[in-house]
């Protein structure tokens, strides 16, 4: 019997499919809010890589889990604290929200020295507005940054992630031509990451696009869609 999961999951890897045209792009299933069964099922469908906004309850999943350690690929990808960086430095295979060099350098120190390298992206406020994290989209401030970052040893800097907004900042509305308000976002930062491996980062990843607007990040270069609600149903 093919369940409703099944049936969202094979529709957003159908989404993906023809908007990358044979590129490969990764799925990353954003599962904050939903529980680790849900987790355990969306894996019997073939996902192997998870998203966690919140610290507590992404450890939380990921120790109900534990049998699918091994398998399973966790991504923090919410706002990080210092005082939360050994808690990820200790659970979670990638971090996609690294925007500064304090932080970078805690989750370095506090990695575990058998496990290997946390994966990092430098998150970037492509959108440049005061309220939202991430670095500011200008080039000398990222390269000094990444440039760090790549330095740290338990570190492997991996590339950048952007989460823009498609009311451009300004809460309540969204544009008339949101879609190509979005793609000049996408655009920018994949220009920043080919800006910044001229200068000889090897950065493969761009972290981009989510349920709504993953054609159009692709279309842009995405290598990584972060997706939730197109897979796991409207969060509560
Ligand atoms: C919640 C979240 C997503 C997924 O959003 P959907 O619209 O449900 O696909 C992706 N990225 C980040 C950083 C998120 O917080």
């Amino acid at each position: 019997m093919i369940s409703e999961l099944q049936t969202r999951i094979e529709a957003v890897q159908q989404r993906i499919h023809t908007a990358a045209r044979g590129r490969p792009v990764a799925l990353l299933a954003v599962s904050k809010t939903f529980n680790a069964e849900a987790v355990r099922a969306a894996y019997g469908c073939g996902l192997q890589a998870f998203g966690e906004n919140y610290v507590q309850e992404g450890i939380a999943k990921i120790e109900a889990l534990a049998d699918l350690r091994s398998r399973l690929n966790w991504h923090f990808i919410g706002p990080l604290q210092s005082n939360k960086t050994r808690d990820v430095a200790e659970h979670f295979d990638w971090v996609h929200t690294v925007d500064r060099l304090k932080i970078a350098q805690r989750l370095s120190d506090q990695r575990p020295p058998h496990l290997p390298p946390l994966q990092v992206c430098v998150q970037v406020n492509v959108d440049n507005a005061p309220t939202k994290s991430g670095v500011a989209p200008q080039i000398e401030e990222l390269l000094a940054l990444c440039h760090q970052i790549a330095a740290l040893p338990r570190l492997q800097l991996r590339g950048l992630m952007s989460i823009p907004d498609p009311a451009g900042g300004a809460s309540g509305h969204v544009l008339p031509d949101a879609d190509a308000f979005l793609s000049q976002k996408f655009a920018l930062l994949r220009e920043l990451k080919t800006q910044l491996n001229a200068q000889g980062l090897g950065l493969d990843t761009l972290s981009m696009g989510m349920s709504a607007d993953l054609e159009t990040a692709i279309a842009q270069g995405s290598t990584m869609v972060r997706v939730g609600s197109a897979l796991f149903g409207n969060r509560p």
